[in-house]
């Protein structure tokens, strides 16, 4: 989503947040736009880093790489990034990276290559107390495995903490792989038990870390995943996918088209099927005016960041369809990722059992907060969010007297 779109929605909700000019200013505007541009086998791919607040705590928030990323759409995902720590109340703020690369074109290689240029080009803005970077679209444990070893080669000394979302054998921590679709699934149960929702049909669009594991949690969860999708297309059947066996196919094929036992549908047609919740766990952009109308489910959970347009969120609301943004609904991410860079400042690694508890706390508790704001003021749950977010960092920046 553009940054003029972001902005556009901060200023609508600035009053609500009693923002007055120099409040918005703060929050319109990133502290640090980091550039460069790395060269593997000799072609030059742009690299990002913005750095957009943090009077909460370091920056933190993923690297992408991703053909169609570009300085505004880091802007505004560093930008999101800074209202998910609010919301999520953890002590850090916002940032975020990418690299203009289609990564499906480069050998694995030349990946690894792309990953320690980024770090080389940036070290110096990164580190433990500084900015700490995590995976995101098409980046992976072993790229945040190989950013760490550049990182740790430059400044001469161990430093864990620089990066998470690692692989467990250097410092990872347990349910990181997880922990977005879960911190999901957990604050999709509260907005079910709210809602009294009986009827659990899914659909799924995207089946990476997000979707795939969304899926997964789901069915054993007792809900029934009536359609999923990827980049080549989307699957359909009524009365219920085998998730497993579309997992299966997935990981042997590389895409959920290939199991054979249900409707081929379109990715477009998937937001529309017959369902009660729909998750968009791909890209940006995806409900928009032309398709809202036509959306059946009666919850929509945001775990791709900035799925829904402002002219779909307000036509959503009108229908009385519940929309739990990004910034609440993928939260459980950037939350365990956290967990991560405390477990590697203490030199501790606590079990799985740990970080779930401490995971469906933290998102039970910040769900709660939130719904009671929405009952009370009538406002959508974006809304509701931006504007308990906003004011927490406005917060932090008055308190070191920034402001
Ligand atoms: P991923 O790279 O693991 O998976 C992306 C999935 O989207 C793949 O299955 C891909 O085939 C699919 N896809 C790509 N283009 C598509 C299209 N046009 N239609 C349908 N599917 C398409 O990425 P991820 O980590 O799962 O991230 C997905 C979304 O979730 C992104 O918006 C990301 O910012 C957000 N997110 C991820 C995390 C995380 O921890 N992984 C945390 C917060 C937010």
């Amino acid at each position: 989503m553009t940054f003029e779109k972001v902005n556009s929605f901060l200023r609508k909700v600035a009053p609500l947040a009693g923002l007055g000019e120099k409040e918005l200013d703060i929050l319109s505007t990133p502290q640090n736009i980091l550039k460069a541009e790395m060269e593997v086998s000799g072609k030059k791919y742009p690299a990002f880093r913005v750095q957009f607040n943090n009077a909460r705590g370091p920056y933190k928030g993923g690297i992408r790489f991703h053909p169609e990323v570009d300085e505004d759409e880091v802007k505004s995902l560093a930008f999101w990034m800074t209202l998910k720590t609010a919301v999520a109340d953890i002590p850090l703020g916002g940032g975020k990276g990418g690299v203009r690369v289609n990564p499906k074109e480069l050998s694995k290689e030349e990946i690894e290559e792309l990953s320690r240029a980024y770090v080389r080009a940036f070290y110096k803005d990164l580190g433990p107390d500084k900015d700490i970077p995590a995976p995101d679209v098409y980046t992976t444990p072993q790229i945040m495995a190989w950013m760490l070893d550049e990182y740790e080669k430059l400044v001469g000394e161990k430093a864990p903490g620089f990066i998470t979302g690692k692989p467990l054998e250097v410092g990872g921590s347990k349910v990181r792989d997880i922990s977005t679709a879960l911190g999901g699934v957990y604050i999709l149960e509260e907005a079910v038990k709210k809602l009294g929702l009986e009827d659990k049909k899914v659909s799924i669009q995207g089946f990476g870390n997000a979707g795939m594991n969304a899926a997964k949690l789901l069915a054993e969860y007792g809900y029934t995943i009536v359609a999923v999708s990827d980049s080549k297309g989307a699957i359909y059947d009524s009365e219920g996918l085998d998730v497993g066996e579309v997992i299966k196919i997935k990981t042997e094929t590389g895409s959920v088209v290939n199991y054979g036992n249900a409707e081929r549908i379109s990715n477009s047609d998937l937001l529309k099927v017959d369902c009660s919740i729909l998750i968009p766990s791909a890209l940006s952009g995806v409900i928009t005016k032309d398709n809202a109308a036509e959306i059946k489910a009666r919850i929509v959970l945001e775990l791709a960041n900035g799925p829904t347009t402002s002219e779909a969120d307000e036509i959503l609301h009108d229908r009385d369809v519940l929309v739990l943004p990004d910034i609440l609904a993928n939260a459980g991410g950037v939350t365990v990722s956290y967990f991560e860079w405390v477990q590697n400042l203490e030199n501790e690694s606590w079990e799985s059992d740990v970080v779930k508890k401490k995971l469906k706390d933290k998102m039970i508790d910040a769900f709660e907060q939130l719904w009671d704001e929405y009952q009370k003021h009538g406002y959508d749950f974006r809304t509701v969010s931006y504007v308990h977010a906003i004011k927490k960092v406005v917060e932090a920046e008055r308190k070191r007297g920034r402001l």
